[in-house]
């Protein structure tokens, strides 16, 4: 299975793919815990180029590209590789992130981002992904107490988050088969719980 993990920067995604590769591996099946941006040694290149260069962003077409670039290379390296061997991807934000952030947040012609999409995945989709929720106002609080280095809150500012976060949730009711809205307002462990409820139909052959 592949499984993508969605949300606004601070909703946690990362602890819930953390907590969820745990317990898959306990149940002993093989993981593969990986991240966009980054996954790869060249994806983690871009991610530096993507974030790490202040003075000079890229502006909104190249850095679609620059996301695609990353993709491609790890789906074409890490992620379909990892599904043939019969691992489960757990994959820390994928193809609904660029839709979120490129498309409604940056306002980029959502036509063209999902050509940018297919030629990167070439059509591969999670099968379930785990969407957190969250306010833009515990978003900002949560991000502040990270620090300014990770703080891209302050960076695009609120209205560029609202947009974001209204994206996912358009995204959320045009595939309710596949995206499974979790409350990221709630405790890691009923996250948790939640999304254990989701996926457990599909663990049994
Ligand atoms: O999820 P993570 O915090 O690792 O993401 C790194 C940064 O990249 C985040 O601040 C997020 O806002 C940004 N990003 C983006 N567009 C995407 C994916 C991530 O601007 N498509
Ligand atoms: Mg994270």
């Amino acid at each position: 299975l592949f499984i993508s993990f969605e949300g606004v920067d601070g909703c946690g995604k990362t602890t819930q793919a953390i907590r969820l590769a745990e317990r898959l591996r306990q149940q002993g099946w093989a993981v593969v815990q990986t991240r966009e941006p980054g996954g790869t040694p060249l994806g983690e290149r871009v991610r530096q180029l993507l974030l790490g260069v202040q003075d000079a962003p890229p502006t909104a077409r190249a850095e679609v590209l620059l996301f695609a670039a990353d993709r491609a290379q790890h789906v074409d390296t890490v992620i379909r590789p990892a599904l043939a061997a019969g691992a489960m991807v757990l994959c820390d934000r994928f193809a609904d992130s660029t839709r979120a952030y490129q498309g409604y947040g940056r306002q980029l012609d959502l036509g063209l981002i999902e050509d940018g999409i297919r030629l990167a995945t070439q059509g591969l989709e999670p099968h379930i992904t785990f969407l957190l929720d969250l306010p833009i106002e515990a978003m900002a609080s949560r991000l502040a107490h990270r620090g300014a280095a990770s703080n891209r809150f302050e960076l695009e500012g609120g209205d560029f988050y609202a947009r974001v976060r209204q994206g996912f949730m358009a995204l959320a009711r045009m595939h309710t088969a596949r995206i499974c809205v979790l409350d990221a307002l709630q405790s890691p462990d009923v996250i948790h719980a939640a999304a254990w409820q989701r996926l457990l139909p599909q663990l049994s052959p």
